[in-house]
């Protein structure tokens, strides 16, 4: 299909802000000068990318909305006029049927700066801590396992004795080399045998999608079969797997290549597989004899009690998911939850889409000095973002007041979206939404998330208060015009005021004052080369693992500069693969995201299935004379994306269906943020980061001035976290909501952000991630919480320490979602933390660390 330009300026939903705008008119100060500082940016989203279609069952609801067409003809054009992550083109709603999670994508764009995704957009934006293959399979087996072993890290660590390491020497190459050598250097060899994409013979071509999908559906109806006449037990819960395995193995790969890959072929063939087995995922979950077959085993207790926990879990998981669409209930209802389901997914399309659509407004309505700043069309002003990062104050007001002034369209399918949602959780048995969202999380129950949002809340409050004067000082510092004395003419707020348009950019500034970090001094240090070196490196002294590039063969991957990763470890040899599509490409999604494209699993012949994952950056390619460079950022951004690499591939669940990253959203981001600390931390740093040209290391108060920079006025980005999250709990909890969603998002605002709520604004309706992690908003907050424990508790002293790499192993990453998050929380700090640990970490990590201090002032 044609692909439209970028921007989303044409078309029927472009909204006309009525006459009665309320705009500044009062030209302020001017901009002071000061726009060239750059704040500490990271251009890129962390996704997080939970892939799959298809898979029978799990995270029903978010992946349902993740997959549905965006456009009015779900058209990969209309996906791509975003910045920020958007559902995907997909099937058809599946009445609450089966699917997974799919692309694991961080769901806040980056600390004082830029949202992920895409060019740098305004930033109250939601924002966070700073916004397969064909493997050479002679040694793609690592470990050759009994039929139905278990395949948990306790088991591996007896299994390993004795196991000659298996590597597959021919091929690989040190992991910076596969990143420093141009691409023209390692041209693929384009006059081999063609193999498939990701190895997958069939997708030598286009056509082959056909071919694997009908491959995978003939697959799915011989299993159906089966477990149907099997009797209830554990053999349930294996076919249960392989069935979702067999239909994810093309869904997931498919969803990957519908929107990254080059050739408008490939996408189409991709969309199309994407929607046949969307079809048949939708008949599966509505199949009754189906869900018989697992209820038979979850109901007797006898048999349930002599499941391990993992298939335990797994069986639960799968009923979950099946619940959702009403199967259990009686034909009337049934029906009702089958229409509540897809008027869901049509809602949550509907309103992501508005949530990124620009507002126009008469440009003769704009003060004539800062009209150029927008783009015209006409006799309007286009005004697509916040434009948080303006210098200039009147621009920035004049954004915020323009892109959040109310839509009334976008407004009722909010209000519509959280009834329906509301109504589905009750027909099928929870008191809210909220409620069924968090079954199986961390938190558990939305009581517990509230009470952690309270009590962050109230402990930030303080900082949260000093950061604000601060930055209200910078704004009377940087323009006097704004000081009491120069009243206001038409604003309802005095000026001296801080408004919710002024934080992002002036704490930028205070940022920029105080530590002077300039992001083009530490680039030279952070060559792409050098950077993954260093994560090999860590992994290798913790973990006991090694990067290798590999090279593909023809046709295995779907650009030049896509470079294949083998994850080797020293004894139990090759676990997976990670094919890195790091670098920029004309119309390539911009964010930041893993993508599961298989699933670890254990199989019948005693075989594990390794994970393969992709991950996706957009970071400059190199030249004849200049390596890729990493801003400071995109560094942290990069260990943060390998951390969900690696959960991928550390994981050695049984079952494809709790593979690494599919788990609970509140823990998926622990391992990823674990990462991040890692990446600030100047031991870690140290032994990587050098220029590229003299090899100098990077100095180490340069490290520290950087990881205290990143302190500044955090406080009160967190607070704005908060904020978001508590309204995600309440617009989520008890239905009917008591008032409109603005009253709503005004008295929060109030209550858990502190600045005031502009009148004639609605931010909700802004609110994207609204639709993807409904009930869930807080999941960042919540993982951050628990990495930061796990840094301190295990790894501060020293982040080389192999035997906490091993317990972070065992207790964690090779559980994937196979076990209670709480469980591996638990067993990793040794003790069970309460929502007062949470808090705590949380508000500590905010401390200034005074040796820096000391450190710079001799
Ligand atoms: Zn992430």
């Amino acid at each position: 299909m044609a692909s439209a330009p970028r921007g989303h300026r044409e078309g029927p939903f472009r909204p006309q802000p009525s006459p009665s705008l309320p705009l500044p008119s009062r030209p302020r100060s001017p901009s002071v000068g000061l726009s060239s500082i750059s704040v500490s940016s990271r251009s890129v989203d962390r996704g997080q990318p939970t892939a799959l279609a298809a898979r029978l069952a799990r995270g029903v609801q978010r992946s349902f909305l993740e997959r549905r067409p965006t456009g009015g003809d779900g058209s990969r054009s209309s996906v791509r006029a975003r910045a920020v992550p958007a559902p995907l083109a997909g099937s058809r709603p599946s009445p609450g049927l089966v699917a997974g999670r799919r692309v694991l994508r961080c769901p806040l764009p980056a600390r004082g700066g830029a949202p992920r995704g895409g060019r740098r957009r305004a930033t109250l934006w939601p924002r966070g801590p700073s916004p397969p293959g064909s493997a050479r399979s002679r040694g793609a087996r690592a470990l050759p396992r009994k039929r139905g072993e278990m395949l948990c890290a306790r088991r591996l660590g007896g299994l390993r004795a004795g196991l000659r390491v298996r590597r597959v020497s021919t091929g690989w190459s040190p992991v910076g080399a596969a990143f420093t050598v141009q691409p023209q250097g390692r041209r693929l060899d384009w006059f081999g045998e063609r193999g498939g994409l990701f190895g997958v013979p069939e997708l030598s071509a286009p056509e082959g999608f056909r071919v694997a999908q009908e491959k995978a559906l003939r697959r799915t109806e011989q299993l159906v079969q089966r477990v149907c006449a099997t009797p209830p037990g554990p053999q349930t819960v294996l076919i249960f797997d392989e069935l979702s395995d067999s239909l994810c193995r093309v869904a997931d790969l498919a969803d990957f290549v519908k929107i990254a890959h080059p050739e408008a072929a490939f996408r189409e063939a991709a969309e199309e597989a994407c929607r046949s087995i969307g079809t048949m995922v939708e008949k599966l979950n509505t199949n009754v004899e189906l869900y018989q077959s697992l209820q038979r085993l979850l109901a007797d207790k006898k048999l349930v009690d002599s499941l391990d926990p993992e298939t335990r879990r797994v069986a639960e998981l799968f009923m979950f998911d099946f619940e959702i669409s009403g199967i259990h209930l009686d034909r009337e209802k049934r029906k009702r939850a089958v229409d509540l389901n897809v008027k869901i997914l049509d809602l949550s399309s509907a309103f992501l889409m508005g949530t990124h659509l620009p507002n126009t407004i008469e440009k003769r309505l704009l003060p004539e000095g800062i009209r150029h700043h927008f783009e015209l069309a006409g006799d309007h002003a286009v005004v697509d973002s916040l434009r948080a990062e303006a210098p200039d104050d009147l621009v920035r007001e004049a954004a915020y007041k323009i892109f959040l002034y109310p839509n009334a369209g976008q407004l009722k399918r909010l209000e519509e979206l959280l009834s329906s949602r509301d109504l589905l959780a009750k027909l099928v048995g929870y008191p809210t939404y909220s409620h069924r969202a968090l079954q199986g999380t961390i938190a558990q129950s939305p009581e517990t998330v509230m009470e952690f949002l309270e009590k962050l809340s109230d402990k930030l409050s303080e900082r949260t208060m000093k950061d604000f004067e601060m930055i209200r000082g910078m704004k009377m510092k940087l323009n006097p015009q704004n000081s009491a004395d120069s009243p206001p003419l038409d604003h309802q707020e005095s000026p001296e005021e801080l408004m919710p348009w002024d934080p992002p950019y002036y704490s930028g500034l205070i940022r920029a004052e105080r530590f002077n970090i300039e992001p083009g001094l530490y680039c030279p240090f952070f060559s792409l080369g050098a950077c993954m070196e260093g994560l090999s490196l860590l992994f290798n002294r913790l973990l006991g693992v090694s990067l290798y590039g590999e090279q593909p063969v023809k046709g295995e991957v779907w650009s030049e500069d896509v470079r294949k990763l083998a994850v080797v470890h020293e004894s139990e040899g090759l676990l997976g693969y990670i094919y890195c599509d790091f670098f920029q490409r004309a119309d390539k999604p911009h964010q930041d995201c893993h993508f599961t494209i298989r699933g670890g699993r254990l199989k019948e012949d005693g075989d594990y299935q390794l994970p393969v994952v992709v991950l996706m950056l957009n970071l400059p390619h190199s030249s004849r004379n200049l390596p890729t460079l990493l801003t400071p950022g995109m560094m942290e951004n990069l260990f943060h994306e390998m951390g969900h690499a690696m959960h991928s591939m550390l994981g050695r669940t049984r079952y494809q269906h709790v593979t690494g990253t599919r788990c609970p959203t509140d823990f998926a981001e622990v391992p990823s943020i674990l990462m991040e600390y890692f990446a600030n931390d100047y031991r870690v740093v140290h032994q990587f980061a050098r220029h590229y040209q003299t090899g100098q290391s990077l100095p180490r108060n340069m490290v520290s001035r950087l990881c205290e920079s990143k302190k500044v006025c955090a406080a009160a980005d967190m607070q704005l976290q908060v904020f978001y999250a508590a309204l995600d709990q309440i617009y989520h909890g008890k239905h009917p909501l008591r008032s409109s969603t603005t009253d709503i998002l005004r008295d929060t605002q109030e209550r858990f952000y502190g600045l005031p709520y502009v009148p004639n604004t609605a931010w909700q309706l802004r609110f994207s991630h609204l639709v993807g992690y409904g009930a869930k908003y807080y999941s960042y907050l919540m993982s951050r919480a628990v990495a930061s424990m796990v840094w301190r508790e295990c790894f501060r002293q020293d982040p080389f320490n192999r035997a906490a790499g091993e317990r972070y192993r065992r207790e964690m990453l090779a559980h994937g979602g196979g076990r209670e998050p709480m469980l591996m929380v638990q067993g990793m700090l040794q003790k069970r933390p309460s929502i007062d640990d949470f808090v705590n970490t949380l508000v500590s990590d905010l401390d200034l660390d005074f040796e820096t201090f000391l450190m710079d002032s001799t």
